[in-house]
């Protein structure tokens, strides 16, 4: 874990080197001061030579003056490099994050992601500041302090070497509860994270049920489990803290009093005495760094195991070595023998074929559940498939670069997502090196243009996180513009228009006419009268493939096309 962790301060090399020199030049002045201060009384007091004491302070204060110019560069770019780390850890765990596949995010909640990305970061960049500075600032300057205060009186130093592996006990018990209790906050926290996530999005469902009290008791007993968490960590942390600190004191008031009775009794001169007791404190300084360190060692390090953790979760779906990068595909695609399950409880396709020519436009229908969306999002290869193989023009998907096959694929949904920004900003998401001319071009296709310069301000105008402010016509509209830009040669239309009512539907089935024209298209519909034109119609059930052929073979059949076909039918006469 310290290996990896060290690994990243290779970038800032040079930072570390600048940071790591200014500090232990600091340490080095530290410890020569009580030297100084000793030598002071005991040879310049005693002669009473005035002028080399006012020469002796104003080098002094040249000395302290380096010595505060080096601690501004020490915190200033110590910092600097700890926030550098921090960063580069951020954008490391986004950019993993962004690899995962489908099943990934099925299965992980958008607060636990979003409190990884940022929480569990925010300690990493002091500890990478202050972690390995002041632990060897720390063992320099306490063996610095012992080894000079051994050399001026021995025994005195040993008393108070005493003292050590009673701190250091105490040190290794307090870190390990410390340890577990930062672990278990930020686990919290991510609770906490996750609730508002699912709270806030799902606010309008919240304020219909009128649940708010129901989910402010949910939320409660979130943050209140962070509470305590959060509280029994500081607990654990006072205790360390006050535990150290009476050690410490204890330790000077024992070397005063011993160093008195020495003094006495001519052992120690005056100098000595206080430089030793100067000493004392230099002695204990590094244990106070060593103890806040310890503070910090166990946030920091809580939050890069679980940092740690996430990267190490390998995307499901990954190129294969060999795989090669398509462009331009007919989009003959063919499924054989395609057996696939979300997880091991259910099978949801089972030896399906199927076979899909070149700019066929072929429609998908049957009862929700039946695996409609499945199948269409194996070919992109959101999932991998079980056992059997689907190919595009021969190719193998699993053997196509990922970029280069989604690439090749337009998908259009029930549901849009729209991206805060300006309209522009979402149209050219399809290809952001289109040009104005071209975005425009594919806002008139998707018959978007006129509703747009009838806004305010035009392209530029802002929606929301959830384009609150466009219709739910409008925004299919904005997603087939942004596929007309992205024109692939692959077409995939997943009841892109079931949410709309009829009259809707009707006005964008044109536009998705259009968008059809001279690709190969896969259009899952709810309602049938919008497959009639459809070159093949395919049925699946939970059984899987039932039925296929062309819309009026398939009501000839009498089978469960005719069926579905008589229900819907019936519905539109009431
Ligand atoms: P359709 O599009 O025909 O309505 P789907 O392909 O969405 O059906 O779903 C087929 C089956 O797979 C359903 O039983 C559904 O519950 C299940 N399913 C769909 N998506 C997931 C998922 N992300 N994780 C687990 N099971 C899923
Ligand atoms: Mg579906």
């Amino acid at each position: 874990m310290l290996k990896q962790f060290f690994s990243y301060y290779k970038p800032h090399r040079r930072l570390f080197i600048i940071d790591f020199t200014s500090a232990v030049i600091v340490a080095i002045l530290e410890l020569a001061f009580p030297l100084a201060v000793q030598w002071l009384i005991d040879d310049l007091l005693v002669d009473g030579n005035w002028n080399l004491i006012v020469t002796i302070s104003i080098l002094l204060f040249a000395v302290y003056l380096l010595s505060t110019f080096l601690q501004y560069v020490v915190s200033y770019l110590g910092h600097k490099l700890g926030i550098n780390i921090e960063t580069d850890m951020r954008e490391e765990l986004f950019t993993h994050v962004q690899r995962q596949s489908f099943r990934f995010f099925d299965n992980t909640k958008t607060g636990h992601i979003m409190s990884r990305i940022t929480n569990d970061l925010f300690d990493i960049g002091e500890l990478a500041h202050h972690g390995p500075e002041d632990f060897f600032i720390a063992i320099m300057t306490f063996t610095g302090a012992f080894w000079i205060m051994f050399t001026i009186n021995p025994t005195l130093a040993l008393i108070a070497l005493v003292m050590v592996p009673l701190l250091v006990a105490l040190v290794t018990f307090c870190n390990i509860a410390m340890n577990k209790a930062w672990h278990q906050m930020y686990h919290n926290i991510a609770d906490v994270n996750a609730r508002v996530e699912d709270a806030v999005s799902g606010v309008r469902v919240v304020q219909s049920f009128t649940n708010e009290d129901f989910e402010l008791n949910r939320f409660k007993g979130d943050n209140g489990r962070f509470r305590k968490a959060k509280i029994k960590a500081y607990k654990v942390m006072a205790g360390t803290h006050s535990s150290i600190y009476m050690m410490t004191r204890f330790l000077t008031l024992i070397v005063l009093i011993v160093g008195a009775w020495l003094s006495i009794n001519g052992k120690l001169s005056y100098g000595e005495l206080v430089s030793f007791v100067l000493y004392t404190n230099v002695l204990i300084k590094p244990i106070d760094k060593i103890s806040a360190l310890l503070e910090l060692y166990p946030k920091g390090m809580a939050g890069f195991r679980r940092f740690r953790e996430m990267l190490s979760k390998e995307p499901e779906i990954k190129d294969a070595p060999n795989a090669v990068s398509v462009d331009k595909l007919d989009g003959n695609i063919k499924f054989e023998k395609v057996d696939f399950s979300y997880d091991d409880q259910q099978q949801v396709l089972e030896d399906i074929d199927l076979q899909i020519t070149p700019g066929e436009t072929i429609a998908f229908v049957g009862p929700s559940g039946a695996g409609k969306t499945t199948i269409c999002s194996l070919i992109p290869r959101f999932y991998d498939i079980n056992s059997g193989a689907i190919t595009i023009d021969g190719i193998d998907v699993r053997q196509m670069t990922k970029k280069s096959l989604r690439a090749q694929i337009g998908i259009v949904q029930q549901d849009v997502f729209l991206f805060t920004g300006t309209v522009r900003e979402n149209i050219a998401y399809g290809n952001h090196q289109a040009s104005e001319e071209d975005i425009i071009d594919a806002a008139q296709k998707a018959h978007l243009h006129d509703v747009i310069t009838k806004l305010p301000d035009g392209y530029d105008t802002q929606i929301g996180e959830r384009g609150l402010k466009l219709s739910g016509g409008q925004k299919q509209r904005l997603a087939i513009a942004r596929t007309f830009l992205k024109n692939p040669p692959i077409l995939i239309l997943d009841e892109a228009t079931s949410a709309l009512d009829t009259e809707t539907e009707r006005i964008i089935q044109q536009s998705l006419d259009q968008l059809a024209e001279n690709r190969t298209t896969l259009v899952i519909a709810h309602r049938l009268a919008t497959i009639r034109d459809a070159d093949r119609v395919v049925v699946v059930t939970n059984d899987g493939i039932a039925e296929e052929g062309s819309y009026q073979e398939l009501l000839a059949n009498n089978g469960v096309f005719a069926r579905l076909h008589k229900i819907q039918y019936e519905q539109n006469q009431n």
